[in-house]
């Protein structure tokens, strides 16, 4: 398959100086940074780098093909986990979901895959383990969960609808299981025209979780028997409010 390229010079030309009004509710602007090729055991794709002014936060595309002007662009959205995607953590099945996107969009003519560095789900990496932490203590997984449900949805569409907009794609099936994602990206202006159901094909690593599921519909447990939190859940979920999770800490 010969892939087709990003014109990179007149993305970055564009992005220069680039300021609008934002996205959603925080007004959020983003610009492309820096684009260069990035070979990878998943196929061959070019990293296009953002840079966000209003809190630093270095979002980033995996993109495959040439994504400007195109429609139906097959897309996933990744939020940031460093101990699963980085230090194949048992915890969660984020690694498993990544590389199972990374590998469908691999094979295709274009695609993009957004990883949103929204650590924990926009909780950070500190309250993340502090969740951890209450289910080593053997407290209850459920205030755990909640508190990886706990996630600014918010920001990290509005950050993931500027970045298409900024590839100028025009319009995109995501690779998603939650319609509810569908809705919060048509509400910032994206064009989605359909929705591409993220399976996991069973591999040597995913195996377990796959087999897990399946065996407890829906309830995942680590090697160790506790319950797994499924930070990058596709189901969504509110979360708890700072109240509670400042009560939650306490109790770590
Ligand atoms: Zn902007
Ligand atoms: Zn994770």
């Amino acid at each position: 398959m010969t892939l087709d390229h990003l014109p990179i010079q007149e993305l970055l030309e564009e992005n220069k100086d680039h300021k609008c009004e934002g996205y959603g509710d925080d007004h959020i602007c983003i610009r492309i940074a820096a684009i260069a090729e990035l070979p990878t055991r998943f196929g061959d794709f070019q990293i296009v780098v953002f840079h966000n002014k209003h809190d630093d936060r270095e979002h980033t595309a995996l993109v495959r093909g040439d994504v400007t002007d195109a429609e139906d662009v097959p897309v996933r959205l990744h939020s940031e986990c460093l101990t699963g995607d980085v230090l194949g953590s048992l915890r969660c099945d984020c690694r498993d979901q990544l590389e199972a996107a990374l590998k469908s969009i691999g094979k295709l003519e274009r695609g993009i895959l957004l990883y949103m560095r929204q650590e924990g789900r926009g909780i950070g990496l500190v309250n993340k383990i502090r969740a951890y932490a209450l289910q080593d203590y053997g407290l209850d997984t459920v205030e755990a969960n909640l508190a990886l449900g706990f996630r600014d949805d918010e920001r990290e569409y509005s950050a993931a609808a500027h970045m298409l907009h900024s590839l100028k794609v025009k319009s995109i099936r995501l690779m998603t299981n939650n319609p509810r994602k569908i809705e919060d990206l048509i509400r910032l202006g994206v064009r989605v025209n359909g929705r591409i159901p993220h399976v996991m094909e069973p591999n040597e690593h995913n195996q377990f979780y796959l087999e897990t599921k399946a065996r407890k519909s829906g309830h995942l447990i680590d090697l160790r028997g506790r319950q797994r939190l499924s930070e990058q859940h596709d189901q969504g979920g509110k979360g708890m409010n700072v109240a509670q999770i400042e009560t939650i800490q306490k109790m770590v």
